[in-house]
């Protein structure tokens, strides 16, 4: 066990789930949203990334049934995500408060990255 706090692990999902569902193009999607490993759009698809990690992450899945390790892993996902999101204006600050931000040190802070 690597004791790291399962339900905030969870708490800390809720952040990108919303900003990578709100980054999605659902309108262009023939699926709505719900990835298809099978189909070849689903594959070649520009929101791919996004796209598996919501299918994997959000309400309807039972990601408290997640081993601590694989919560981990979902946020690093997350963490690339949310961090290439942001102009190096935000990186270059260190005590930028928005939200982002706020949540990356959240992270980097649970999991000691
Ligand atoms: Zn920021």
């Amino acid at each position: 066990m690597s004791g790291l706090d399962k339900s905030q692990l969870i708490e800390l999902l809720e952040y990108p789930r919303r900003r990578i569902l709100q980054s999605m193009e659902l309108n262009y999607c023939p699926h709505a949203g719900f990835f298809n490993h099978t189909d070849m759009e689903c594959i070649n698809c520009h929101q791919g990334m996004e796209c598996t990690w919501m299918n994997h992450n959000d309400e309807t899945v039972a990601v408290e049934k997640k081993s601590v390790e694989e919560l981990k892993q979902q946020l690093l996902v997350a963490v690339d995500f949310i961090d290439s999101s942001l102009t190096p204006h935000h990186l270059s600050r260190r005590q930028c408060e928005c939200e982002n931000c706020v949540w990356l040190k959240r992270v980097q802070q649970v999991l000691k990255v």
